[in-house]
């Protein structure tokens, strides 16, 4: 019998405790959660007519963790049409309006932009091929092991604008086209390191966009009833202490529980928890701001210089020009002729927005994410995951890219380890 702790019910969290009962048939589970709801940064807002996710949005069928997930869990997806439905916006006028095939977008993209788009779509292909090899190798590894062995490694070390100038692609071509659409992942722009920028890339460029019908946190919630674990919602542990006899000794408030490993599902920036008696030292890492409001109302086309006659597009992404908005995602009500709309940003929007975006607009949410992934920098080498024998640190893949697949992978790669580790 392996007892096992695990520190966070978010996606990376519950994946976990799933594979620990899948390939640690004998493991008894304890999941910790500060909260008092599953799902951490997978956060579906349903108290209205329809699911609007407040925090991870989408998936695509690259990500091969996570699809399968959901295949063995059996959940319904929902496949959106937003792939084909995008324009870009500066700030004064909408730059780049697509509602036709891929086909045609990128021949579109051709006649303005020239050799920069078949050059970018080469590297995609390329990049794509590697990150496939990465779900070959069976044995578990370090992220920087995994990364170095598929050769992806340049990948995490350099800065993503970098690397495409480095390649043939036009400035006018990132500036205008691949920044903004960088910029509806993780909303940074300047030094984004060029794991983070490819993934953001290939999540769009890719066959489909998918979200889950019930809402991308029933995932996590599923995976949990799926697997025999106990979860202790409301409990934040203080500290996790390493016995002599190698075990770890988890505090949560007054109450000490011994386990056999622990698996820490939560960056460390902000979990603030103590670690006593491990030798490996983490840099911290700084984490984006993200302000997430949700309206609703009669849109005015003329905010975006569009006519009344134009179709709103489903996404509006905005270029640098028009900081601190990064996105506007936009769903017409199955009720009423109003509109649903989610502004992202990385300030806090003023009432002002909400009078010139709608006719008659109201705010029905307000979120703020504290820590929404980290402010993605070049790195050398991506931290560990193996703190200690019987010790795994999820997130320290956050380093290289913050989604729910390289959370459900850098589950699966721990429960792999801790495996390994009581078999030898
Ligand atoms: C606005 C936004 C949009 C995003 N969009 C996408 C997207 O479209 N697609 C995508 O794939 N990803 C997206 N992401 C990223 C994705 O949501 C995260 O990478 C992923 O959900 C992280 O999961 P996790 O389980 O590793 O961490 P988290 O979800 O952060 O879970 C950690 C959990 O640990 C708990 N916890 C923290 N400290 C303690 C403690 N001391 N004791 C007990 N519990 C603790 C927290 O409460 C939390 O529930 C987005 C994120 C945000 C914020």
């Amino acid at each position: 019998m392996v007892n096992l702790a695990v520190i966070g019910a978010g996606i990376g969290g519950c994946s976990a405790a799933y594979f620990a009962h899948k390939y640690i048939p004998d493991s008894k589970v304890t999941v910790y959660e500060m909260e008092n709801r599953v799902g951490g940064r997978a956060f579906t807002y349903s108290k209205e007519e329809m699911n609007t996710e407040l925090g991870a949005e989408f998936f695509n069928p690259t990500n091969k963790t996570v699809c399968n997930l959901v295949d063995e869990l059996g959940l319904k997806v929902k496949k959106l049409k937003e792939t084909t439905d995008i324009a870009v916006w500066n700030g004064t006028e909408i730059i780049f309006k697509s509602s036709q095939p891929m086909f045609y977008n990128l021949l579109k993209l051709f006649t303005k932009y020239k050799l920069s788009v078949p050059r970018l779509l080469r590297m995609l292909r390329e990049a794509n091929g590697q990150i496939k090899k990465l779900y070959t190798k069976e044995k578990p590894a370090e992220f920087w092991e995994h990364f170095e062995n598929v050769g992806l490694d340049k990948w995490h070390k350099l800065r993503f604008d970098n690397i495409l100038v480095n390649m043939g692609i036009d400035h006018k071509f990132i500036d205008e086209i691949i920044t903004p659409i960088t910029r509806i992942i993780y909303s940074q722009n300047a030094e984004l390191g060029g794991f983070a920028g490819l993934s953001a890339l290939l999540g769009v460029y890719g066959e489909a966009i998918y979200r889950l019908k019930d809402g991308n946190d029933s995932l996590p919630r599923k995976l949990l009833e799926a697997s025999p674990s106990k979860l202790e919602l409301e409990s934040k542990v203080k500290s996790i202490e390493k016995t002599s006899k190698g075990s770890f000794r988890i505090l949560v408030g007054e109450n000490a529980s011994v386990f056999d490993a622990v698996i820490i599902a939560t960056p460390l920036e902000v979990a603030d928890i103590a670690i006593d008696g491990v030798p490996k030292q983490l840099q911290a890492r700084e984490y984006q701001k993200i302000y997430i409001r949700l309206m609703k109302g009669t849109v005015n086309l003329r905010y975006f210089n569009l006519n009344a006659s134009d179709k709103l597009p489903s996404i509006i992404l905005t270029s640098k020009q028009a900081d601190p908005l990064t996105r506007f995602s936009f769903n017409k009500s199955p009720k009423s002729d109003e509109t649903w709309v989610s502004v992202t940003s990385t300030e806090p929007i003023g009432n002002d927005l909400l009078d010139e975006l709608f006719e008659n607009g109201r705010t029905i949410v307000d979120h703020t994410w504290n820590a929404a992934y980290p402010i993605f920098k070049p790195t050398p080498k991506l931290p560990s995951t193996c703190l200690d024998k019987g010790l795994l640190y999820l997130n320290s893949i956050e380093s290289a890219a913050s989604s729910l697949e390289s959370s459900t992978f850098a589950a699966l790669n721990s429960i792999k380890i801790i495996k390994e580790q009581l078999d030898t």
